[in-house]
């Protein structure tokens, strides 16, 4: 099981001729379903390797009805997730690559977007089993030309790519701003800004250390993953190897960062990692990006039952659009999942959660945000629950729990 997992797809492609010589039936079926089994990692793992990945499937334009475009020009749309600042590609300029830049933002409409930051990936990264002992993206920080203090720690690499939002928000023209405080997010929705909260897509930034929170928060970070693809010093990732809970460490960690002020994600933790979140967290949490089992059952997806606790808990979760998510990256998908999520968790527990630029294809980008409140519209639910899903639930959630000052 590790050998398949922990390996690149290119190796496990190589055990090939290995299998034939068994011969037999039996070796050919057991062996196309290991390339079955495997042909997930091959598609994360490119994902460090390009940006190129991150495509919008070539598509018609959507049909936006008048009712939906004069709604979507009044709703501040607001997403929980996404991954632009790991490319090299300059955010400020409208590019032909990639889900999100400036102009597509504002051609989207959005008044919030979170910027996760990725500072770990394991080699062969999956969603059913890793572990932290390799690091895919050394290779790629030397490539793409990140400074030295970045290539061996990962704090660093989180500062970096904190530094990067700031320089995006500096060369904006005023378009995007990064908000930490209540007050910030407030200024910001007042003079039509779009507002930026920066997210830590995993703990391990920490290294171990307490002493890190106030390091991270006074660069920016307001929302504090606990995992991402393997467990660390902090709790079990969903993809970990050992589907276990918080840390003797962790349980330090989420009173800690929560003084601060700091929202906690549970994307990409174990489930007992979230059930022992919600024991201890004084406040609600938030699971930026996934699906619902109920609606698409992978590996990926976190059970109706769990998203349930977040909700009530006074949580939000964010509906991603890639295919893990919702089975299948159509607009259709998203919507079905998005609907299924508010009947199961109460439309004021739903938020989106796009992962754009996460390393995988899409069914649109940022700029075609119009045509989801169409669509969600087309699929019956009200327009109070549409605005609600599309952005004033994240708004609310962030208004309430960013720090005061
Ligand atoms: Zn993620």
């Amino acid at each position: 099981m590790k050998r398949f997992t922990s390996n690149s797809a290119g190796g496990a492609r190589a055990a090939v001729p290995l299998g034939w010589a068994i011969g037999g039936v039996i070796a050919a079926v057991s062996f196309a379903a290991l390339l079955v089994f495997l042909s997930p990692p091959a598609r994360a793992q490119e994902k460090l390797i390009s940006d190129e990945i991150n495509t919008v499937i070539p598509h018609a334009p959507y049909p936006v009805s008048a009712r939906a475009r004069a709604l979507h020009a009044s709703i501040p749309v607001a997403d929980l997730h996404a991954d632009p600042l790991l490319w090299k590609r300059d955010l400020v300029k409208r590019n032909n690559i990639g889900h999100i830049d400036i102009p597509r933002l504002r051609e989207g409409g959005y008044a919030l977007q979170l910027f996760s930051v990725v500072s770990k990936s394991p080699k062969g990264e999956n969603y059913v089993k890793n572990t932290g002992d390799s690091d895919g993206l050394t290779d790629r920080i030397k490539r793409d030309g990140w400074p030295p203090r970045t290539w061996n720690s990962i704090l660093q690499r989180a500062l970096y790519l904190a530094d990067k939002l700031k320089d995006v928000e500096k060369r904006s023209d005023g378009a995007m701003r990064i908000v930490r405080t209540k007050d910030d997010l407030r200024r910001a929705r007042q003079d039509h800004v779009i507002a930026g909260i920066l997210l830590s897509e995993g703990a391990h930034p920490l290294e171990g250390k307490l002493s890190n929170i106030p390091v991270m928060y006074d660069a920016g970070f307001r929302v504090l993953g606990l995992t991402h693809f393997f467990d660390n010093e902090v709790a079990g990732s969903l993809h970990g190897v050992s589907q276990s809970g918080l840390t003797a460490f962790g349980r330090q960690v989420i009173p800690a960062a929560e003084a601060k002020g700091m929202v906690i994600d549970v994307a990409h933790a174990s489930e007992a990692t979230v059930r022992d979140t919600l024991a201890i967290s004084k406040r609600p949490i938030i699971l930026s990006h996934t699906g619902v089992k109920g609606y698409c059952d992978t590996p990926r997806n976190v059970s109706d039952a769990t998203l349930k606790a977040i909700a009530d808990h006074g949580g939000l979760v964010g509906i991603g659009y890639w295919d893990a998510a919702v089975c299948k990256p159509t607009l259709k998908n998203v919507t079905e999942a998005i609907v299924y999520a508010v009947k199961l968790l109460g439309p004021e527990h739903v938020a989106l959660g796009s992962d754009f630029d996460g390393g995988v294809p899409m069914p649109f980008d940022a700029s075609e945000m119009a045509a989801l409140t169409s669509s969600l519209l087309d699929a019956g639910l009200d327009e109070k629950t549409v605005r609600m899903v599309m952005g004033e639930n994240a708004i609310r959630f962030f208004s309430t729990y960013l720090p005061d000052k």
